[in-house]
């Protein structure tokens, strides 16, 4: 061969290899805009129930109308993913969501596939809530009771603070400045009841150590249930996820877990993704103030019973404080302040 072969022949091959580092490169690129896409879609769904949570009242009188909240996040993901009249795609889709959180102002719930025996002895799995699980902690003290706002139930189980109540309801805040602490104070200045800061922290800390084992513990039950439909994989935390999620728990707040969905086009890559979805209900609440014959009583943002209220003020409130200035009462479905009066008439 001459030289001039050679040259030919590696430009031959040269061409080759530019052209198949396209092709791979062109079918990266097409996993990752699906995986964008994914992304996206699910994102969007668990933002979509959060907003609705927040926008339609079905966050009204301390009770979460949690179904609609799911049946608003699944057909807003339905929807996106072009599943909306596909039963059997959306009953596969849903295998790869293991577990539901959502985060209420004074507990959890979550949303998993729980397993139960028919009579004829053959195993089912099934879409369950679970009750209401409330933000937990225990230190040498006390144990406590956190809410996503400042107020926080203590149990006193070795009367420290000698107090006739065995559980201590109060605005975290109370304790750095109310007398009835003041012994406990003297004795533990370091604790973190007395320190703005450390309390958010031992807070924060508390409720994602409780909540990442929790998700951890229904997670692998789901993947063991999985395994049996022929899915398999395993779970972990994606590193930064804390403190992104960090970012949602001062409100109401859901997070989804998305895990080992297939795709790309020979469905060999595998998606995962925790979304997370935080509301603006807590952290920015609305008060109404209703006019009740002698007396104000207000409400919260959501509540049925302004529906048919034609005795509104005009004015709204952003703090229960704010309302108890012009004297109004506290309805039920505000957690704290005030309560009307009862009268009692023979
Ligand atoms: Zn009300």
């Amino acid at each position: 061969m001459k030289v001039f072969h050679y040259a030919l022949l590696f430009l031959i091959f040269f061409l080759a290899v530019i052209i198949k580092t396209d092709i791979s490169i062109g079918k990266l690129k097409a996993i990752e805009n699906e995986r964008t896409e994914l992304t996206r879609k699910l994102t969007a769904a668990t933002s979509d129930a959060v907003e609705y949570l927040a926008t339609s009242g079905v966050y009204g009188a301390n009770s979460i109308k949690r179904d609609e909240l799911i049946d608003r996040f699944f057909t807003s993901l339905y929807a996106s993913m072009g599943i909306i009249s596909d039963a059997n795609a959306q009953a596969e889709l849903e295998m790869y969501i293991p577990v539901i959180l959502l985060c209420d102002y004074d507990g959890y719930y979550l949303y998993y596939y729980d397993t139960f025996t028919a009579e004829d002895g053959s195993t089912y799995s099934k879409r369950t809530w679970s009750e209401k699980m409330p933000y937990y902690y225990k230190d040498d003290y006390f144990i406590y009771r956190f809410t996503l706002s400042d107020m926080i139930y203590l149990y006193d189980i070795n009367n420290l603070l000698v107090l006739p109540e065995e559980v201590i309801e109060a605005d975290s805040h109370e304790f750095q400045k109310d007398d009835r602490y003041e012994l406990f104070k003297l004795q533990h200045a370091e604790h973190f009841l007395f320190d703005d800061e450390k309390f958010k922290l031992t807070k924060k800390e508390a409720i994602i150590n409780q909540l990442e084992k929790v998700l951890s513990h229904y997670t692998s039950r789901h993947n063991a249930i999985a395994r049996q439909n022929g899915i398999s994989y395993s779970f972990s935390f994606p590193s930064g996820f804390e403190d992104e999620w960090a970012g949602y728990m001062d409100d109401l707040n859901m997070l989804v877990v998305f895990q080992g969905y297939p795709y790309g086009a020979d469905r060999d890559y595998t998606f995962n993704k925790i979304a997370s979805a935080g509301g603006n209900i807590i952290k920015k609440p609305l008060y109404f103030v209703e006019k009740k014959g002698w007396y104000y009583l207000a409400h919260i943002k959501g509540c049925p019973e302004l529906e048919d209220s034609t005795t509104l003020l005009e004015e709204t409130f952003d703090s229960i404080e704010a309302c108890a200035r012009i004297g109004a009462y506290s309805d039920d479905c505000i957690e704290y302040g005030a309560r009307l009066p009862v009268l009692v008439t023979d």
